[in-house]
């Protein structure tokens, strides 16, 4: 693992709450050579960009992998130096930087005909990443969560299919992998029925296993809390190795607000329940809190951390940016060292807990749009 560096911290804080342009030949190769977005469920640009490629994340000199935010307003810039690419603000030299290889799997179509990237896609450089069912259905009420742009997404540029079948998912997966890039999973879907959403959770985990031929799948399911027991136990028997909640917002009120359908359907100790009894199930290290990071203070999302992580269980917090379609369109977030602050932070926090890193579900190289990973890097942890 190459030793990361605050400065790459700060530089991508700056890249993900500014976003980035890229010039066109810097992006000679997009699409063929190297891997391109495919908007596998929600869109992080500043702007759509319908009808032209953007790249999905790229890879700073020292390994920090970092997402790719388009914005046309950007000071930074993708730009080609030399025999590769740099990052460059005006005429300074940020970093060396290089676009993800274009998986094979994505110029493949299954045996049914569909073209495998509308089933699945890969996450920064090694996160095989399903999303089972585009579909959310807050939104048909207005109760959407205030950041999520995932109906407009799918509207604006409809990339991928909206349900995936278990063998088509159990397909893409074995080509993925065998590939030999990716390295964990990661599943994520819509709002079903409870005994719904486990029946297919753990039917696409058992085809992804059989597919792979492995008894424990590498990665990370994103279930809604179970409230039984039986079935945070049931996608252990499954066979995933990691569970996650989409927890979005620490501090009550704000979820409530931010995420009106969701915090109607499950409570913020609702989640707290299921985490600690996933804990119990899956082990220390091997359960997320996930959250979207920048629209709640500093020391409620810091009460978060510390809440959790002394429960056994880890965070991946997302740094949010106002994008469009959501209901925030058109908002700032904080500032980009208020994230490097909070993040380095979080990592004291979670460095001091002695709770497992998880890095053989989820790591750094997973995705760009979380610093949590980076900030574990220096501290020789993830
Ligand atoms: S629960 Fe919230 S974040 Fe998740 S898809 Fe629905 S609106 Fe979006």
């Amino acid at each position: 693992m190459t030793k990361v560096s605050e400065r790459s911290l700060s530089i991508k804080a700056k890249l993900l709450t500014e976003g980035i342009r890229a010039t066109p030949r810097a992006l000679a190769g997009l699409g063929t050579i190297h891997k391109e977005q495919n908007h596998g469920l929600f869109g992080w640009d500043f702007e759509d960009h319908v009808g032209r490629l953007l790249p999905d994340d790229f890879v700073l000199s020292d390994g920090t992998v970092v997402q790719f935010r388009g914005n046309s307003g950007s000071p930074y810039v993708l730009d080609a130096d030399g025999d590769g690419l740099a990052l460059f603000e005006g005429e300074e030299r940020l970093d060396a930087a290089g676009l993800i290889p274009r998986p094979p799997f994505y110029s493949t179509a299954l045996a049914d005909g569909t073209p495998m990237v509308k089933i699945a896609q890969v996450g920064g450089e090694d996160c095989f990443f399903v999303c089972y069912q585009n579909y959310c259905s807050h939104f048909a009420r207005g109760q959407q969560c205030l950041f999520c742009n995932l109906v407009a997404t799918k509207e604006t540029y409809d990339s991928v299919l909206t349900r995936k079948q278990v063998a088509q998912i159990a397909e893409v997966a074995a080509a993925a992998f065998a590939e030999g890039n990716c390295k964990h999973i990661l599943l994520t879907g819509g709002c079903f029925s409870a005994r719904k959403e486990v029946e297919t959770v753990v039917d696409i985990v058992s085809a992804i296993r059989n597919a792979l031929g492995v008894d424990v799948v590498p990665g990370t399911v994103l279930p809604s809390p179970a409230t039984n027991p039986d079935h945070i136990r049931a996608y252990r028997e499954a066979g995933i190795a990691a569970i996650g909640y989409s927890m979005e917002i620490w501090d009550e009120a704000l979820f409530r607000a931010i995420c009106p359908g969701k915090s109607s359907t499950t409570g913020h100790r609702q989640f707290v329940a299921a985490i600690e009894e996933a804990v119990r199930v899956f082990g220390p290290g091997n359960v997320y809190g996930v959250f979207v990071l920048g629209l709640e203070p500093r020391d409620t999302f810091l009460d978060g951390v510390r809440s959790l992580t002394s429960i056994g269980a880890n965070v991946v917090p997302f740094v949010w940016s106002p994008n469009p379609g959501s209901r925030m369109e058109g908002h700032s977030a904080p500032g980009w060292s208020w994230y490097v602050d909070v993040m380095q932070e979080a990592a004291e926090v979670v460095a001091r807990s002695g709770v497992p890193a998880g890095t053989e579900n989820h790591c750094y190289r997973c995705d760009g749009n979380s610093m949590l990973h980076d900030a574990l890097r220096l501290r020789s942890i993830a």
